[in-house]
């Protein structure tokens, strides 16, 4: 009798699920069954790459994003065969991703049939993942069917945004820019209300501006901070070299002097400051695993919007259309707090508490929440985490924001030991590696664990 393949089941298929599921594909050896599990139908969209408008553009150039680095052109080529003019420097619509994402998948499927690797695509939600028989995982959808698989992947990305409890059940309140409807035109002349001022608030301002050319937009975030934009492509600059950090326990007070002195010299260079955080980009990961708890604590609640919104930049060109609604008094920031949100007329007031200053009012025909994902993994509502978690086949990090893994991304069970089949890749790996939900590391992690995967016997 011919043995049953050996079956690698992905759960989540947005970047990260299809990023790892092509490296699967391309490493390991047949026969194997790569099944991806995902609970919207939809492969390689996630919320970052399922907007279809062209303003919300991806942060990271071209030239940076192929699905392999073994084929680090493989974006740019893609993109140019259905645009010529498209370059390594340009930052695409971030649909045009979501398509490449899929069209890479569909290629590497091709090439593995021929050794026995072969995809499938499954819709539907993992509700758990069991220890199995002999070793094996019992993957169990919300649907009552069960896959069992030889290794589980769990690709399950950001979450669902969190909202302001002071939001719940105001209405003409949108729970992101996502839900259905956010992004509707507006009454004329109308404003809208955005809690949040950072990539997510940019995406809704470009979208609600675009479709209703008279509304105003009025974001409100604590810190009142927008992303920063990245500098248009210089011919010919060389990229920063990264600085030399001193040994020994580090805390945010090192690393913001050092940082400080860092973008000096990058700037005496004739560099920019962007130069200086984008140099760092490979030492992040080493960096704030040698901050203690307490300093990884300390850049959660005081630090973490100061970076984001240098490191996490707006394109070019959305960063001057930025500029310009903001030069035209269509969009406005205020560093405040929502205090309240009271039903008025034919919208909202929302009462925006301002530091040292009264109240500030704001009519709004509709408010959209842009605050982000929840971050509290226990407290998460997700069936999955949350049965992984109660079976103690996951625990949570020292922060509370992801999972405990082991170096390699097994996933750490309650008592400390790494899970032989169950691999865990991107956002919920955060709190131990930081940098680890955009496409450069969910790439790098990917390809790790198909190298593991491909070397392990069956
Ligand atoms: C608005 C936005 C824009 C961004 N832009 C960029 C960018 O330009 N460049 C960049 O590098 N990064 C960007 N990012 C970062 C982004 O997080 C990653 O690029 C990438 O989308 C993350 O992919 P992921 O698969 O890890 O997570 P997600 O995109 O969240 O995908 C996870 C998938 O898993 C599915 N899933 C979860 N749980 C289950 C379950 N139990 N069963 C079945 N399916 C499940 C979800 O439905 C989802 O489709 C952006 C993020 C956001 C939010």
């Amino acid at each position: 009798m011919t043995p049953a393949p050996r079956r690698i089941v992905v759960v989540g298929g947005g970047a990260g699920g299809v990023l790892v599921a092509i490296a699967l594909l391309r490493a390991v050896p047949g026969p194997t069954e790569v099944v991806v599990v995902e609970r919207t139908g939809q492969l390689g969209e996630g919320v970052a790459y399922s907007t279809r408008d062209p303003l919300h553009r991806l942060n990271v150039p071209a030239a940076k994003l192929a699905a392999t680095l073994d084929e680090p052109d493989d974006f740019l080529a893609w993109a140019r065969a259905r645009e010529a003019s498209v370059t390594g420097g340009d930052f695409l619509p971030r649909a045009d991703y979501g398509a490449y994402l899929r069209d890479a998948l569909r290629r590497a499927t091709e090439v593995a049939g021929v050794r026995g690797v072969t995809l499938q695509h499954r819709a539907g939600a993992v509700v758990a993942v069991l220890p199995g028989a002999d070793g094996r995982e019992r993957v169990a959808l919300e649907d009552g069917a069960e896959v069992e698989a030889d290794d589980v992947v769990l690709a399950l990305g950001i979450g669902p945004p969190t909202r302001p409890s002071v939001l719940d059940g105001a209405p003409h309140t949108f729970a992101s820019p996502w839900s259905p409807g956010a992004l509707e035109p507006l009454p004329p002349g109308s404003t809208c209300l955005l809690v949040g001022s950072g990539l997510t608030a940019i995406d809704a301002a470009l979208s609600v501006t675009a479709a209703s050319p008279d509304a105003r937009v009025v974001a409100v975030s604590r810190t009142g901070l927008v992303p920063f934009a990245h500098l248009p492509p210089r011919p010919g600059h060389a990229p920063a070299e990264p600085p030399t950090w001193p040994d020994g326990p580090l805390d945010l007070d090192v690393l913001a002097a050092a940082l400080r002195a860092h973008v000096a010299a990058v700037r005496a260079a004739g560099g920019d400051w962007r130069d200086a955080v984008d140099s760092l980009r490979p030492q992040l990961t080493g960096l704030w695993q040698r901050l203690p708890l307490d300093e990884q604590r300390r850049f959660l609640r005081d630090g973490v919007r100061w970076w984001d919104v240098r490191r996490h930049r707006m394109a070019p060109d959305v960063g001057a259309r930025v500029e310009a609604l903001r030069a035209d008094g269509r969009l406005t920031v205020l560093a405040g707090r929502i205090a309240d949100v009271r039903a008025a007329g034919d919208g909202v007031d929302v009462i925006v508490g301002v530091a040292d200053d009264d109240p500030q009012v704001v009519h709004a025909a509709r408010v959209i929440a842009c605050t982000g994902f929840g971050s509290d993994v226990a407290a998460s509502a997700d069936p999955l985490l949350r049965s992984l978690l109660a079976a103690r086949r996951a625990t949570p990090d020292a922060l509370g924001i992801g999972l405990r893994t082991s170096d390699d991304g097994a996933l750490v069970d309650a008592e400390g030991v790494p899970a032989a089949g169950v691999h865990v890749l991107g956002a919920l790996r955060r709190g131990e590696l930081w940098e680890s939900t955009a496409v450069p590391e969910l790439r790098a992690q990917a390809a790790a664990i198909a190298t593991r995967l491909a070397a392990r016997p069956d």
